[in-house]
């Protein structure tokens, strides 16, 4: 717990110096050239004037670039702002203005986008503490191609822009590299308990984004609670699948971090394509798949992945949405591993809960408290500790618990309540203290005075042969407050209709809990880790009223 981030790849890379610390594209990095470019990278924002406690964006898809940037801006002391490269601009300014970020470091191919953020004069923009921008290139040794990276495929923004290096801060990532010394003696002072490592920006669905402060020792702990959980983690030995981004919390944490932690080889894939997980997998002998839901939904309904040799996978851990059983089913029929289920929010560096993986698993649950982690089931309202099986929200107490948010007290006070965090999920414990998400507090529907969680009713119909993705949400209703939509996308060939699902779902829920209106789509709206975004169904609902 006294260790900082950079002492985990610290004490890598002097016991495994030779090790492949990363894969990307056909290429490696051992640890000793990790670590030689991390040091790299600290002594380059050192001579950009970057300090301790100072704000350090990174806007970079999985590549080696956004590991050498993490690792070295926390060298330096400084406070690392993940900022996702999907973000739009109205976002990136948001994260970049509420954080004071002085330096980012991104791809030439997302450029544009900072460029216009800062605009013609930088210091009289909207982000005027931006001062330098390092910019890396499929130029710098280690590759992008183009046609790999998902901002391409999302956004027209142009390939190899020009980029005015030189002026306006703006400094070329392989130059700066190229200049810095990998100095040994660079390490800040860091103190662990109290000094922020990260502001993790989340809140997206709930209006204005918010940075999470996490310290240090949340993130290690969090590590270090996670692979004790799954304690056939080997030193040396592992090979990770690197298909979440490591700009997510999830990701950074189960990946980044245990791996470095663990002197494991990380696999880094810049975006999630099933054919190069399936083709990664097979070639590379992964060993640690950690998802979400709809990356192992995705493999299960692969024609080839039957077929494939995948038997390396040994520990697939499935976080930030509910894993559907029979798709934890079907994926340990494939591969032979095990996949189970976990629990966490990045206030919380993000795993609180996850299912013994080994023994005494218990399906459809997110398992029990990560070691050294409290949690009780409370009345939202009142706080008091609901009973045995009952449903309440779920308030955890752990070291990986966030110091607050940034900047904003009042939006930390109410849910920073005497060191415990309330979550905002509602939860029961059983008496074996295994607990189940019953579902967000915020998602929860109520038609004509019952709750209806749609969880549960996603569920049934996840059990349809027929079914690949199902969503359910609360549409308003003149009569009953509210009443049940369900988005429906089919397997690939299947035709399903509205009567159909609402035999299936009379036969298997309360009449309240059915469905009143189905829509059949070929996809739904994600996060950048397959999470279904409600919130956009909600919007296009308001957009066509
Ligand atoms: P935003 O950034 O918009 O706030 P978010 O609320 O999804 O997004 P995260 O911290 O990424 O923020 O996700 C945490 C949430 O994900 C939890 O509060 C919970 O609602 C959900 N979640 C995580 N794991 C599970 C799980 N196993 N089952 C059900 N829900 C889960």
């Amino acid at each position: 717990p006294n260790k900082s981030i950079p002492d985990l790849l610290l004490d890598s890379a002097s016991k495994y110096g030779d090790r492949p610390a990363i894969h990307f594209l056909g290429k490696t990095l051992t640890y000793s050239k990790l670590l030689e470019d991390v040091r790299r990278m600290a002594d380059a924002l050192r001579r950009l004037g970057v300090a301790k406690g100072d704000r350090v964006a990174i806007m970079l898809p999985n590549c080696p670039q956004a590991v050498i940037a993490y690792y070295g801006a926390l060298l330096t002391g400084a406070i690392v702002v993940q900022t996702n490269p999907i973000y739009v601009e109205r976002e990136l300014q948001h994260q970049l203005a509420d954080s004071g970020a002085s330096v980012l470091i991104t791809v030439d191919l997302l450029y544009p986008r900072v460029s216009r953020v800062r605009g013609e004069k930088p210091e009289e923009g909207p982000v005027p503490a931006l001062q330098n921008v390092i910019v890396t290139s499929i130029k710098d040794g280690l590759p992008f191609p183009k046609n790999i990276l998902y901002p391409i495929k999302q956004r027209r923004d142009g390939f190899r822009p020009d980029i005015p290096y030189g002026k306006l801060g703006i400094h070329s990532y392989s130059r700066l590299m190229a200049e810095a010394k990998p100095d040994p003696t660079i390490h800040s002072v860091i103190d662990p308990a109290s000094d922020l490592a990260q502001l993790q920006y989340t809140g997206g669905t709930t209006g204005v984004a918010k940075g999470v402060m996490l310290t240090h020792r949340n993130l290690v702990a969090n590590m270090v609670q996670a692979s004790a959980w799954c304690y056939r983690v080997r030193e040396g030995k592992e090979r990770f699948l690197a298909a979440l981004p490591l700009f997510h919390v999830f990701g950074l944490t189960v990946l980044m971090n245990l791996s470095v932690y663990k002197a494991g080889e990380l696999i880094l894939l810049p975006r999630f394509d099933i054919v190069q997980v399936l083709e990664t997998i097979r070639s590379k002998k992964a060993t640690i798949f950690p998802g979400a839901p709809t990356m192992y939904v995705a493999l299960i309904n692969h024609p080839q992945a039957a077929k494939m040799d995948l038997s390396s996978i040994e520990i697939a851990i499935s976080g930030s949405a509910p894993l559907p059983l029979e798709v934890q089913q079907r994926f340990e029929a494939i591969t032979g591993g095990r996949l189970i289920e976990g629990y966490g929010l990045t206030e919380a560096s993000p795993v609180t809960h996850v299912n013994p993986i080994w023994e005494r698993r218990k399906n459809g649950t997110i398992g029990l408290p990560l070691p050294d982690t409290d949690c009780r089931i409370v009345n939202p309202e009142t706080g008091e500790p609901v009973a045995i099986g009952e449903v309440g929200e779920i308030v955890v107490h752990g070291p990986q618990v966030m110091k607050g948010y940034w900047n904003r007290p009042e939006e930390t006070a109410k849910v920073l309540k005497d060191g415990w965090l309330h979550t905002g999920d509602l939860a029961t414990m059983d008496d074996e203290g295994y607990f189940a998400i019953v579902d967000r507090i915020k998602d929860v529907i109520i038609a004509g005075g019952f709750n209806i969680y749609p969880r549960e009713v996603e569920e049934v119909l996840y059990e349809h042969p027929g079914v690949r993705e199902a969503a359910i949400i609360g549409i308003k209703d003149d009569y009953r407050g509210e009443s049940v939509k369900a988005y429906i996308v089919p397997k690939d060939g299947v035709q399903l209709t509205a009567e159909e699902l609402n035999r299936w779902c009379r036969e298997r829920l309360a009449s309240f809990k059915v469905p009143h209106v189905y829509e059949f789509r070929d996809d739904l709206p994600k996060s950048i880790i397959g999470k279904v975004l409600k919130r956009k169904l909600h919007e296009e609902l308001e957009g066509q009223s």
